[in-house]
Order: C-alpha cells, then structure tokens, then sequence
C-alpha cells in the first residue's frame, strides 16, 4: 500500500488528477501567474538553473514536463545537440506544450513524449537528469515513479524535483493556508468556471509528506548526497540526488 490508499484507490487518483488537468490544460499556464502571483516562474528558474546541460549531447528527461515550462528553460541553456523529452500521462498538456515549443523555436532539441512516470518507455542508464515539477505530488505510487528515475538515470545522474512543501515560517503558515483554501478555489471558478479541480490541487499538496520523509523516500529509490531547499519560506522545496 501507498500511504494506506489501495490500488483501487490508487487507480481513481490517476483518473483524477488526468480530469483536472483535461479540464485546465489550455488555461494552466494563465492559471499558474494567477495563482502564484508569477511566484511560479521565479522558482522554476531556480530549479531549471540547477540542470547544467553544458555537455555535449547531454540527454534530459523532463517527467511531468506539462506544458513545457521546465524544458524551455533546460533547452534555452543547453548547447545545440542536447536532446530534451518531455513526458506527460496527459496529451491536453503535450499538445500546449508543442504549440509553446514551436512559437519559441525550441521544437528542435524537444521531444514530446505520452507516458506515465511509473512506467517510462526507456532503456536503462540513458539520461544525464532528470526533472519533475510540480508532478511528483500527482503520481499515484511515489516510490514507483522514484524507482523509474534511478533506473532511467545514467550513473552519475542527476535527480531533481521542485514540489510545493511546507511553510516553516510562523505566521506565514496562516495566510497561506488561508490563501490555498480560499483563494485558489476562487480564481480556479472564475477563470476555469470550476473550483473543484482547484479544490484537489491544494489538497494534494496538504497530504504530500514533509520534506524531511520525502528525501528519505528518495534516499531508499537509491539516490545518494540528498538534499533539499527551502523556497518562500517553504511554499515549495527544491530537492535533489545523484545516482551514483
Ligand atoms: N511541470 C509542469 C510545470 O511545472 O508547469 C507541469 C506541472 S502540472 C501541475 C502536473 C502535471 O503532471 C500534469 O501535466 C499532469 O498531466 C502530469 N501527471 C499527472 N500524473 C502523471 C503521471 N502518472 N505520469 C506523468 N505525468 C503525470
């Protein structure tokens, strides 16, 4: 069992979390400025910034990759060879992402791939990194899906996730739960027409385990010189690995 859910359970959260982001895929990226206050983009240059794709051919793997926010970012500094997936369960988001990729001539180090990261279509060893954003919190089995990326990772490769986490400053802890139960859903009805997908998200990242369980549950994937960091006073958290 996964958190006590079980695999009846486990199987209805995938078609869940894949109903939200149905519902929200042409508004997701509007939705994530409204929603963070552009917060969003700032940590996901910090994150993307932590990918150093200077090697030639270096190969990226992008789990979650949505509509493509952390890939344009990998791709911009990646020299002209680097090869970039983008995996999502969800074609909506792919579809976006493609869409962005060609406005932004990026098309041509991208490729977008429709897969589940507790079964990723590809050999053993073939990446240098591997990112996830904001998606880790979405996937059913966790351990799965962390056991996938030590497998996919080449030795000497980098594991990264950027996931929403706990606020540990006093006070700010307050208006942020205020915040995500009250606010989120609100904007969530007023530009998607719906609160409930939004409802979800926010409850998602209240069951998500403390940074402090979650590096463990990385360190028993296989990673080695775990850590994590802290963003925003613990809004989100940075954390990391290395198969070694
Ligand atoms: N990484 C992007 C970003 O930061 O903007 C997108 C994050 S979005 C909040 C979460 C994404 O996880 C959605 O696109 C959803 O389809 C995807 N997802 C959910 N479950 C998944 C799974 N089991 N395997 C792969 N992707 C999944």
């Amino acid at each position: 069992t996964h958190f006590g859910y079980s695999e009846v359970e486990l199987d209805e959260k995938q078609g869940l979390v894949d109903d939200v982001f149905h519902k929200v895929a042409r508004r997701y990226d509007i939705m994530n400025d409204l929603m963070s206050a552009g917060l969003h983009r700032l940590w996901k240059d910090e994150f993307a910034a932590k990918v150093r794709a200077r090697r030639e051919g270096f190969r990226h793997l992008d789990v979650a990759g949505g509509t493509g926010d952390i890939a344009f970012r990998i791709a911009k500094a990646s020299p002209a060879d680097a090869s970039i997936v983008v995996l999502d369960i969800n074609g909506d988001m792919l579809d976006v992402g493609r869409d962005r990729a060609n406005e932004r001539g990026l098309a041509d180090k991208l490729e977008f791939v429709q897969a589940n990261a507790e079964s990723l279509p590809f050999p053993d060893a073939h990446f240098d990194a591997y990112t996830i954003a904001f998606g880790i919190r979405n996937v059913p089995r966790i351990e799965v899906a962390l056991a996938e990326a030590f497998r996919v990772l080449k030795p000497g490769g980098r594991f990264l996730c950027l996931e929403f986490s706990q606020v540990a400053v006093p006070g700010l802890d307050k208006i942020y739960e205020a915040y995500s139960f009250n606010v989120i859903p609100a904007i969530g009805k007023l530009v998607a027409g719906d609160s409930e997908p939004y409802r979800y998200l926010v409850e998602s990242i209240r069951r998500f385990p403390r940074a402090e369980e979650f590096e463990r549950m990385i360190r028993r994937a296989g990673f080695r010189r775990t850590g994590f960091e802290r963003l925003t006073g613990g809004v989100v958290a940075i954390h990391s690995g290395w198969k070694l």
